[in-house]
């Protein structure tokens, strides 16, 4: 089978449900797709983290965009470490843990300085 995603066709592929049983999606043809596994751990890691960042972004606090924040650059950094091309040669799917430390620091600092700011100056 070829990979739907990245067009590898050198490993076994899985069924993915583009939109997923639990939104609604069913077994049919055109929400089907054959991935191959580290295409489909990269959809569902990838879901996962867009439920998050919606999530972080209905909370309209201070928080929640902060966390909104730190789960753009994950996604960034998961879709750049998962490429089609890059899945297709390399074979596996690439977390996205350890790759972000600097940018998600950089993030928290910013918006801490931004809350002792508030906090002090009323
Ligand atoms: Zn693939």
């Amino acid at each position: 089978m070829k990979c739907s995603r990245c067009g590898a066709t050198d490993r076994p592929t899985e069924r993915h449900h583009i939109t997923p049983l639990c939104y609604g999606g069913g077994d049919e043809p055109d929400n089907m797709a054959d991935l191959c596994l580290p295409c489909h751990h990269y959809f569902n890691v990838r879901q996962k983290l867009q439920e998050d960042l919606e999530n972080y972004r209905k909370r309209n606090d201070q928080y929640g965009r902060q966390m909104a924040e730190v789960y753009a650059v994950r996604l960034a950094k998961l879709d750049e470490l998962n490429a089609p091309d890059i899945i297709r040669s390399r074979g596996t799917y690439e977390s996205y843990y350890g790759h972000t430390t600097t940018a998600e620091r950089e993030i928290k600092d910013r918006y801490y300085q931004e809350y002792k700011k508030q906090k002090f100056s009323v």
